[in-house]
């Protein structure tokens, strides 16, 4: 396998202009892998509780996922909900139950210690550096958070970032994480170690800054936004995957790389949940691709 994926899953709840839907799955680790799994090898690991049903994961399997490190234990699955503005740019979190997702310390096979390719996806900032701990040999570690977790694990955070090859994070969780605007922001987290910065800008694309380099790309316009949940998993799924693929990582695959992140969210965003990810094919991803490449020529 090539990319393994450690966060939550989860049963969503979301409302949109579009429309409300419940109990749907979702999770920073679901969103990922989803995307991902169109482009490489994906492993997830995570927790359910007894109350998911078996066949609420089989969108995962039916994709190639392997969901050998996927624990069903006693309690509940993780649930989260939100609700959208008339624009969709603000998010409010309505409920986060942490249940399972919350007391499940993530192990790692010996298979997945050895991936070249590791997301840590949103989740405890704990857990993430319990699952750092547990990785053997050279491999590319990227993680993500969220303003959940920036409020009350700083120390932790600031570990993780001295550890990890890469950090993708929002406009606004880099400016909770730094207190200064997105650009200052990747200055800021690069000094604390990473290598390479992502700052989604939901409608307005993203960043990509390294020690050498900065690369800006616009979002792919879709006019069928209905629900942006999972919108940044599925953009760092399609940036890991590509680099899985690719099996390398140069600048020109990086640019690359959060091209196919852009598009993989535009597809996203276009159903509740993961709906139009379930149907997504190789054979769309690259058509947009193609399209995205032609409308950023200049
Ligand atoms: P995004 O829209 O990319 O921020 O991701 C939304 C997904 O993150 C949803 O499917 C949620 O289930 C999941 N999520 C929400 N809050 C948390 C949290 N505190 N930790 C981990 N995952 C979360």
């Amino acid at each position: 396998m090539d990319v393994v994926v450690v966060g939550s899953i989860a049963l969503d709840t979301i409302d949109t202009p579009h429309g409300h839907v419940r109990e749907t799955l979702g999770g920073s680790a679901v969103h990922f892998a989803m995307s991902a799994a169109l482009l490489s090898d994906v492993a997830m690991v995570g927790a359910v509780g007894a109350d998911m049903p078996e066949e609420t994961l089989e969108p995962l399997r039916q994709r190639g996922v392997d969901l050998d490190g996927v624990a069903r234990t006693a309690g509940k699955t993780f649930r989260w909900s939100g609700r959208y503005s008339s624009d969709m740019n603000v998010r409010e979190t309505l409920a986060v139950e942490l249940n399972v997702f919350g007391d499940h310390v993530p192990e790692l096979s010996q298979a997945h210690r050895s991936a070249k390719f590791l997301f840590l996806a949103n989740g405890s900032p704990v857990h993430q550096l319990h699952v750092m701990d547990q990785m053997s040999g050279p491999h590319f570690a990227v993680m993500d958070t969220m303003d959940h977790w920036i409020a009350s694990h700083q120390n932790e955070l600031k570990r993780l970032f001295s550890r990890v090859w890469g950090v993708v994070v929002n406009d606004s969780e880099a400016r909770l994480l730094t207190g200064t605007d997105h650009l200052r922001a990747t200055r800021h987290i690069l000094e604390m170690g990473p290598q390479c910065v992502i700052v989604k800008k939901g409608e307005h694309g993203a960043v990509m800054v390294t020690g050498e380099a900065i690369f800006v790309i616009p979002a792919y316009p879709t006019m069928e936004v209905r629900d942006p949940t999972g919108a940044g998993d599925s953009f760092a799924g399609g940036v890991m995957g590509y680099l899985a693929q690719a099996g390398e990582v140069t600048p020109a695959r990086l640019r690359r790389a959060v091209a196919y992140g852009a598009v993989l969210a535009s597809f996203n965003v276009e159903g509740f949940g993961i709906e139009r990810m379930r149907t997504l094919t190789r054979e769309e991803v690259e058509e947009r691709m193609d399209e995205f490449r032609r409308i950023l020529e200049f």
